[in-house]
Order: structure tokens, then C-alpha cells, then sequence
């Protein structure tokens, strides 16, 4: 659980790191913007409280021009009129300016008037401001007296001096200006000026209205900077550079503000790409578990056979050499008797259920072995366990009487059988594919004799093999010098005249050093090594040859199914029959059922063409296949050859006659002749020609012989014939 899931909180974890990466990226970038943003702006609205303070130290010296510049005022202040400075400097300057305070001395610095909108004694309040108005009182006269006007335009109409002070323990704007004549009129001692001192305290009020009218928020004055980051703190300074407090406010932060409104975005975006790069890399795993699914699903089909499920021969060698490494064992090479058959009479489906069902026995049978593996076509192999002679034997016993057992596909009983070929791990050899290899060749030699049987291997076996293959490679160069291959003629018999009606040409090799070699040897060989094509057309060369001198009589030759099978077969014969301008119509060519049950539309096409020239077709060893009498009917054959396994009993108690009987006349119903095979007593020459045959061939007969002796042999039939007339 821990293995399957881990891929998928490694997927996740992936997924997160990659959104958070992402929007981690986006935010920072957009941080960093709008962090900048926010400096500028707040340098900016530090610039605006630096500008706004300076402009209240000029707007209050502007507001004292209103009453100071005037020649009432120089004249009453003369003349110390309380009221009237009252009305007009003192409490006016209050209600109308807004100003906190506001002091009138004499030239000899001394208070005149004073008022203050918390202090009713003017002389204390004065006292806590003189320090300060002192400071601007002394330039200022010295300008005064210097008659120093700089600074005065058409909007300012007096000198001053002006600065922030901290007067008790309160910031304030201190602003001095001269009462002076603004007529010019009245004629004052230059530096000797009455002078009027206005006072504005910077904190309470000041600062809420000069937030309210710049938009700063909670703005404030403070006597030290403070240590809230959420705050913004400004110093403010004297001219001489003494910081007297700071204005303090919530900064307008534009970046910051865009920031937290983007934020709800951001995470909205954060989750779409979260959820996406979720979705992802969930889609790439269910890939990638697809991918490793139809990878495991590939390596099954890689190892096993699609048809009946089991091991194929790639899982079988595996295991062998996985077993071998660890263990003696036994292995056991199966193959069937007789399937080919099935699947030429009976169909490809019913081959292919068939070995689905011996698929099923073969397991159930042998229950031992740790593999039973299909290698392909009608071949099986199994391991097992183990060296025990005794037991290997009762296992293969058992498994071939559970193949021997009909078979019933669709209510139709096959019958077929198993032939095992079987080695022994412990023989010497621990090397899988040496075992398997063992266990074949003595397959080879259950077969070669006899079917039906098993075989364990021994050392004589390779030898054997070795043989053959020897066999093989002289063969291939006897068919390339062409002079080795002669060709015998078993001559056939009129059953009732004992006329002779033709001859079977049989191969015969002379091997050089071998001496004769059987066709039963070689014409195998001569299938397995692709050879048959040759070997038939220079077996049916030398007949034509021969036979073009013995008119009248007919030519059988044998045709391996291979060679039928050849598309380019029809043409070949026929061409070799032009060649010895040989009448075809005296060509009989013998093929077995299988041949002529083939599926393949090659063999079909031959026989077509072949017939359609008036060469004639024979069934050769008829009964052996698996014809039902049924399907022959389909044959399009002119002669069936009843094999020699049904002449033997024939005219002996308890033969099977009736099968021949049944024989000779479905084939006389179907218009066809029947030869029977293997005619060695007299007795069975007397009861096939009682039974109808058309034909007799066998050694009672003559036996197959050379090119030379037939003339002399149709001679004597034809002597024979005559006296039996006579
Ligand atoms: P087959 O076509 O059934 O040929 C008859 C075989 O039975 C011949 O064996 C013949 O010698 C043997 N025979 C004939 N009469 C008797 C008898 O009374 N008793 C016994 N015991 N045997 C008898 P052969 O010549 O050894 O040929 C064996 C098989 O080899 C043939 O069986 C045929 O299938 C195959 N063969 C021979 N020559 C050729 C060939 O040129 N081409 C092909 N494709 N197959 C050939
Ligand atoms: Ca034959
Ligand atoms: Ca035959």
C-alpha cells in the first residue's frame, strides 16, 4: 500500500511545490512593484507634511501682514490702545487665523500686549514664548535697522522672521513681523518697530486638520519618532536643524493597498494552478499506471502462449535455466501424434480447441511439474522435479494414456496420441537449453519409431542426430551432382487378368559410402531440410525418361504434400512432360490426404491445373488419414491406394475386410479405381480381386526394381495372361 501510494504523494507534492513556486514567483515580483510604489509614494507625503509646514510658517507671517502693515495699527499700538490691539492683533488674529497666540513689544523688546487662547495672564504666557520670539526678535531688528527688504514683493509686504520652536514642552510655529506704516506716512526709528509675535501650536488640531486636508490618516504630533512600522514618522526641524517632534500618520500605501487587493486573485490563481498541476500530474500518473499496466500486460502476453494460456517456449527456457542453477530436474518434450491431420481434415478451430483441451489435460495430469509450457504448434514441454527414473516413466505412462483418451469437440471424438521425448538434468549437463535440446532428440527417436510411446534420452541419441544432420549435408550435395538419386519401379497389377498396367516409380538414394539409402530416411530428411522440390523433380525427370518407352503402361509418382503446396508445382510438371513430349494422361501422381485436403488454395490450383492436362491423381495410403468416409466424397481424386496395414489381414478371421469392402465401393460409387498396397500372400491377392479391387501392388507381386527389368517383367505378364486364356 505503502509502494502503490507513495508515487501518487510524490505526484502531489510535486504539483504543490510547482504552484507554490509559480504564484511564490508572481508574488514576490509583485512585492517588490508595489513595495517601490509605496517608497515613492511616501517620500511623496513626507514631502507634502515638510511643504505644509512650511507653508503655515508663511501663511501665519502672511496672516500678521493683514494688521501689521497698517498706519492705524502704528498708531494705537503707540498709543498702547488695548482694545483696539485687542480687536484687531490680538483675539482677531486668534478668531479669524486661528492663531494660538499673539504678543505686541515695544522697541525696547518689552510685552505691550499679549493675549493667549489658554493663558489669561498675557506676562506668563509670554514668558514660556520669549525664549523663542527672542530668538527671531534679535535678526529681525538688525535686518530692520540694516533696512534689509529682502524678501518683500508685491504679496509680502513686510519683513519677518519665522521657525519652529518646542515651547513648552509643545511644538509651534513662531512668526515675528513689524507693525509698520502702510502708507509710509508715519516714520518710525529703523529697528525700533513695535512688534507683533504670532504663535500656532503645531500639535491637537493642527495636525488632525492638516491630515483632513492633505488625506493623511490618524496624523498626529508626536515628540519622538515611535517605534509602530505601521506609522510614518517626520521630523520636524528647526532652521538650525533641531528636530522639535514628528508628524505622525498612517501612510498611504498605493502598492500595498493594490497588493491586498489583488491578494483575493492571487489566491484564487494560487488554487486554479494548484488544482490544474494537481490534475496534472494525477493524469500523468494514471498514464504512467496505464503505461506500467499494458508494459505487464505486454510482458504477460511475451511470456505466455495467447491460445491456451500456458508458459511459451520464452517463460519454459527461462525456467529451466532458473531451475537447472538450483536443482536437478527432468524435462519433458511432448508433441502430438496425428494433429496435423486434425487441422488439415477437421479445420484450424477445431485444431486450435483441441489443443486448448490438451492444454487442460497435460496440466491436470502432471501435477508435479513446476511448468508445462506450449512451445508452438502441437509441441508441449514440461520441468519437473527431480531425477526419479521410476517416477518419470509412471508420469509419462500417464500422460500419454490421458491423450490417448478420445477427445470430444462439439460431440465429434478425435482420437490422437502423445509421443515424449525425455532428459535428465543429472546426465552431465546443468545447461537448460543443452537438457531441452536432449529431451527433443529423443523425441525425434519416440517418433521416428513408432509414436504413441516415450523415449529418455541416451548418449547414442546425439550420436544418431549427429548422423542425420551428416545425412542432410550429403544429401544436399547428391541432389547437386544429380547422379546419386536413382529411381525403382514397383510394377501394378490388373487384379483379375494380372496384366500389367503400370509402374510406381520409388526414390532410391546411393549415398557413396553409405550404400542404399530408404526413402523412408530421406524423403523426411529431404522435407525438413526444404529439399523435396529437388529430389521430386529429379525423381520425376528420370521416370519420364524411363517411362516414354514403355507406352501403354501407366507412370505412378509420389508428390510430397510440400511440394503441392508449391505455387509454382503444376507448372514445373508440366513443363518436364513437354519436355519428354509424355502423353499425361499416363501420369498418375500420388499424394496423401493431408496434401489434398490443404486449405491452401496452391494446392488446389495444381491439382486443377494438372488435371485439367489429364494427368491423373491417386490417394496414396488410403485409411491412414482422417478422411471420414464422408469427407471423401469431396476428393477430387481418380484412384484411392488402400494402405497395407488394411491388405494385411485380408482372407484371414477376424480382419477387417468389411473396412475394404466399404472402401473399393464408395470408390467405384465415386467413380474412382481402387489399387490396394502391400500384396504379399496369395491369399490376399485372391481376396482383394474377390472383393473388387481394380489394382494390386506388393512383393508377392515383384518388388521394386530397376528401370531394366520392366520390359521383362511386361513380357512375362502378358505370357502369363495369354496362358490363362488359352
Ligand atoms: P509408398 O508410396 O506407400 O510406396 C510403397 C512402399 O511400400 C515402397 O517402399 C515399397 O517398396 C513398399 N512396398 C511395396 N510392396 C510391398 C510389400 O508387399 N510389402 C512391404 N512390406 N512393402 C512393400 P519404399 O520404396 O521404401 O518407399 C517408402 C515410401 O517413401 C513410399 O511409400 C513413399 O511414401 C515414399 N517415397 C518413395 N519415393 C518417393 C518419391 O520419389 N517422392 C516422394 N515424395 N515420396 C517417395
Ligand atoms: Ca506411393
Ligand atoms: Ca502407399
Amino acid at each position: 500500500m505503502r509502494l502503490k501510494s507513495s508515487p501518487l504523494l510524490v505526484g502531489f507534492s510535486l504539483a504543490v511545490l510547482f504552484a507554490a513556486f509559480v504564484m511564490g514567483t508572481i508574488y514576490l515580483t509583485m512585492f517588490w512593484a508595489t513595495d517601490r510604489s509605496d517608497r515613492a509614494a511616501i517620500v511623496r507625503q513626507d514631502r507634502l507634511v515638510e511643504l505644509a509646514v512650511s507653508k503655515m510658517q508663511a501663511s501665519i507671517a502672511h496672516d500678521q501682514e493683514s494688521a501689521t502693515v497698517w498706519d492705524d495699527a502704528v498708531e494705537r499700538v503707540t498709543a498702547h490702545d488695548r482694545d483696539w490691539l485687542d480687536a484687531n492683533l490680538g483675539r482677531w488674529m486668534h478668531s479669524y487665523f486661528g492663531h494660538d497666540q499673539a504678543f505686541i513689544v515695544g522697541p525696547d523688546d518689552r510685552l505691550v500686549y499679549g493675549f493667549s487662547i489658554d493663558q489669561a495672564d498675557e506676562t506668563r504666557a509670554y514668558v514660556a514664548v520669549s525664549g523663542a520670539a527672542q530668538e527671531l526678535i534679535g535678526p529681525l531688528r538688525k535686518r530692520l535697522a540694516a533696512n534689509d527688504t529682502s524678501g518683500v514683493t508685491d504679496h509680502t509686504l513686510s519683513i519677518g522672521e519665522v521657525d519652529v520652536f518646542r515651547i513648552s514642552d509643545r511644538p509651534a510655529i513662531v512668526s515675528v513681523k513689524p507693525i509698520m506704516s502702510d502708507t509710509g506716512n508715519i516714520i518710525q526709528a529703523a529697528g525700533r518697530e513695535y512688534l507683533h509675535v504670532a504663535v500656532r501650536y503645531l500639535d491637537g488640531d493642527f495636525a488632525t486638520s492638516l491630515g483632513q486636508e492633505y488625506f493623511f490618516k490618524d496624523m498626529r504630533f508626536a515628540m519622538s519618532a515611535g517605534d509602530n512600522p505601521l506609522l510614518r514618522s517626520f521630523p520636524v526641524s528647526s532652521k538650525s536643524g533641531v528636530v522639535i517632534g514628528y508628524f505622525t500618520w498612517r501612510p498611504f500605501r498605493p502598492g500595498h493597498m493594490a497588493l491586498r487587493a489583488t491578494e483575493p486573485i492571487l489566491t484564487v490563481g494560487c488554487a486554479i494552478i494548484l488544482c490544474a498541476a494537481t490534475g496534472l500530474v494525477f493524469a500523468l500518473q494514471r498514464r504512467s499506471r496505464r503505461l506500467r499496466e499494458s508494459q505487464s500486460e505486454l510482458l504477460r502476453l511475451a511470456h505466455h502462449d495467447p491460445l491456451s494460456g500456458l508458459p511459451n517456449r520464452a517463460a519454459f527456457t527461462a525456467m529451466v535455466s532458473k531451475t537447472l542453477a538450483n536443482c536437478d530436474a527432468t524435462i519433458l518434450f511432448l508433441d502430438l501424434d496425428r494433429f496435423k491431420q486434425v487441422n488439415d481434415t477437421l479445420g484450424h478451430a477445431v485444431g486450435d480447441r483441441l489443443i486448448c483441451h490438451v492444454a487442460q489435460r497435460l496440466c491436470a495430469t502432471a501435477k508435479t511439474a513446476l511448468m508445462v509450457s506450449r512451445m508452438g504448434g502441437d509441441e508441449f514441454t514440461m520441468i519437473v522435479p527431480g531425477t526419479d527414473l521410476a517416477a518419470i516413466e509412471r508420469l509419462a505412462e500417464s500422460l500419454i494414456g490421458a491423450i490417448r483418451q478420445p477427445f470430444d469437440i462439439d460431440g465429434q471424438p478425435i482420437a490422437i496420441g502423445l509421443s515424449i521425448g525425455i532428459a535428465f538434468s543429472a546426465d552431465g549437463s546443468s545447461d537448460g537449453i543443452d537438457v531441452l535440446r536432449r529431451a527433443d532428440i529423443a523425441l525425434y527417436q519416440a517418433k521416428a519409431t513408432g509414436r504413441n510411446r516415450f523415449v529418455i534420452f541416451g548418449a547414442q541419441m546425439d550420436q544418431m542426430m549427429k548422423a542425420r544432420r551428416e545425412l542432410e549435408y550429403d544429401l544436399r550435395s547428391a541432389l547437386k551432382d544429380r547422379c546419386q538419386i536413382e529411381v525403382h519401379y514397383q510394377p501394378i497389377f490388373g487384379a483379375r487378368e494380372g496384366q500389367l498396367l503400370g509402374v510406381e516409380a520409388l526414390a532410391r538414394w546411393r549415398h557413396p559410402t553409405k550404400g542404399f539409402v530408404q526413402p523412408d530416411v530421406f524423403i523426411q530428411i529431404a522435407e525438413e531440410a526444404g529439399l523435396i522440390t529437388q529430389l521430386g523433380e529429379q525423381v520425376l525427370t528420370i521416370a519420364l525418361a524411363d517411362a516414354v518407352s514403355w507406352p501403354g503402361l501407366s507412370l505412378s509418382v509420389n508428390a510430397s504434400a510440400l511440394e503441392l503446396r508449391d505455387e509454382d508445382y503444376g507448372r514445373r510438371v508440366g513443363d518436364i512432360i513437354d519436355r519428354f513430349s509424355f502423353d499425361p494422361t499416363q501420369l498418375e501422381i500420388e499424394i496423401t490426404e493431408s496434401a489434398i485436403l490443404e486449405d491452401e488454395a496452391a494446392c488446389r490450383d495444381n491439382i486443377e491445373v494438372l488435371r485439367g492436362r489429364g494427368v491423373q491423381f491417386a490417394l496414396d495410403d488410403f485409411g491412414t488419414g482422417f478422411s471420414s468416409f464422408g469427407r471423401m466424397q469431396k476428393l477430387d481424386v481418380d484412384r484411392i491406394k488402400i494402405d497395407r496395414c488394411f491388405v494385411e489381414g485380408c482372407g484371414t478371421v477376424g480382419s477387417n475386410e468389411a473396412i475394404v469392402q466399404a472402401m473399393i465401393n464408395l470408390a467405384h460409387a465415386q467413380g474412382m479405381r481402387a489399387t490396394a498396397e502391400g500384396i504379399e500372400t496369395d491369399v490376399q491377392r485372391n481376396r482383394l480381386r474377390e472383393l473388387g479391387c481394380d489394382a494390386l501392388q506388393g512383393f508377392l507381386l515383384s518388388r521394386p526394381v530397376g528401370s531394366d527389368k520392366i520390359g521383362d517383367i511386361y513380357r512375362q505378364a502378358e505370357e502369363k495372361r495369354v496362358a490363362a486364356w488359352r
